[in-house]
């Protein structure tokens, strides 16, 4: 926390470019933008991870990212988004304060995410994944862990 990036930028003490602010979260331009436009939301709060952030807060994430995904399109003529959360360090996060990505994107941007299309061996080893996800969603004890 006391050395975050994000929380220096909540702060003020890291200059940024401020897109929206309100009591619960903190918008800014993404210092190395994947299409210009291209925005954090960040809760003011510090959670490292998306998983233990306030439910009402993740929610006004989610909304005004789309919000700012829509005024992407309206003011800067895109024609889509992309709303992206990394959460880890194995799914991409690079800074440790957790933050939705909103990708502004062009039918001609030439970006591709990197995404693959595996299968699974048979029915039986889809469904013993299904049944362990399951098992453990039923589970309310186990929300946030
Ligand atoms: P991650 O890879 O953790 O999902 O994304 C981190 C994002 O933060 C990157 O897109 C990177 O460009 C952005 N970023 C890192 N440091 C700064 C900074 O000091 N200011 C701003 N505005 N963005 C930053
Ligand atoms: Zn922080």
């Amino acid at each position: 926390m006391g050395n975050c990036i994000f929380c220096k930028i909540i702060a003020g003490d890291i200059p940024s470019v401020k897109i929206y602010e309100d009591d619960l979260i903190y918008a800014f331009l993404d210092i190395a933008p994947i299409n210009p436009g291209h925005v954090l939301v960040i809760p003011k709060e510090h959670h490292e991870s998306a998983s233990t952030i306030p439910e009402a807060t993740a929610g006004r994430m989610f909304r005004i990212g789309s919000r700012i995904g829509i005024a992407l399109k309206r003011e800067l003529d895109y024609d889509a988004y992309n709303l992206h959360l990394a959460d880890g360090t194995a799914a991409g996060q690079v800074v440790m304060h957790a933050h939705l990505h909103v990708v502004p994107r062009g039918v001609e941007d030439n970006f591709h995410w990197n995404w693959r299309q595996l299968t699974y061996a048979d029915d039986a080893a889809r469904a013993a994944v299904a049944e362990k996800l399951v098992r453990r969603l039923a589970d309310a004890s186990e929300i946030q862990k």
